[in-house]
């Protein structure tokens, strides 16, 4: 296979919360005085989100959206018992929408579909169908001004809000409190991401997996963002975006001010040219 480099789509943007927006530490211990339902926060204690989370949660809206969903399509990620626990979407189809624009791994997949018709099924190799990974998605910063002082006086924590939630059994009555830290709505963080423009044997992506990539951030926002989503957390939106281009050849040039093929303040009025 032979891939060249033609240049870089690069969108920056910001991501504001309109609901709070519950992103977990993934860790559930308990410190002491701490919380027990934390969410991510950088080295100095201010929550972000990890460019993990957007990546992974536009890339399964995307298998989705894009019919991508069905048995023999999805592959083993983990399994329990010979069973499949967690599957993804991974395929070997060049122009595959959700595999070009956020990878393949290396290595033998199962189907879900064979797995179940065998369990010892060893899989197939995508190895030919690898190539490198077009989308970044860089960790996304809190913008500290968006978080006025008028609304960090009334916050329970530094940047956090807490939350109470209950479930309560059916047949004793008794509540079972927990806590859920979250950031408050009309945070903003600010967001890059940059897609690689590739020419795979003489075919050239052109915009193709930008224009997916616009779709892959319109499902976020219609969707939601971290955990809790179905019970109102994590509607975010798109803000103040700009698309640039840098072709392969500008890395050879001295100056590097590029003007933005595309600006808008929401996804909603983006046009590209
Ligand atoms: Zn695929």
């Amino acid at each position: 296979m032979d891939i060249i480099l033609k240049g870089k789509y690069i969108i920056k943007c910001k991501i504001e919360t309109v609901t709070g927006l519950h992103i977990g530490e993934g860790n559930n211990s308990l410190e002491i005085g701490g919380i027990d339902n934390a969410v991510v926060k950088d080295a100095e204690g201010k929550p972000y989100i990890p460019g993990s989370s957007l990546k992974g949660k536009m890339r399964a809206l995307m298998e989705f959206a894009e019919g991508k969903v069905r048995d023999n399509l999805l592959v083993v990620t983990v399994r329990k018992n010979d069973k499949p626990e967690i599957c993804i979407h991974m395929c070997k189809e060049k122009d595959c929408p959700v595999c070009g624009l956020f990878g393949r791994n290396h290595g033998k997949h199962v189907t879900k579909k064979n797995l179940i018709e065998n369990p010892q099924a060893e899989g197939e190799d995508f190895s030919d169908a690898v190539i490198p990974t077009r989308l970044i998605a860089r960790d996304a910063k809190l913008i500290e001004s968006s978080i006025p002082p008028e609304i960090r006086e009334n916050l329970d924590l530094e940047w956090t809000e807490v939350k109470f939630e209950n479930n309560i059994d059916r047949i004793t009555s008794k509540a079972n409190p927990r806590q859920s830290e979250r950031v408050p709505a009309g945070a903003q963080f600010s967001a890059e991401f940059v897609i690689n423009r590739y020419e795979i044997d003489s075919k050239d992506d052109n915009d193709y997996y930008l224009k997916k990539f616009l779709k892959a951030m319109k499902l976020l926002e219609d969707d939601y963002l971290g955990g809790q989503g179905s019970r109102g957390n994590g509607k975010v939106r798109f803000v103040d975006i700009e698309i640039f281009y840098k072709d392969s050849s500008d890395y050879e040039k001295e100056s590097g001010k590029l003007k933005p093929i595309a600006t808008a303040k929401s996804l909603d009025e983006l046009k590209l040219s």
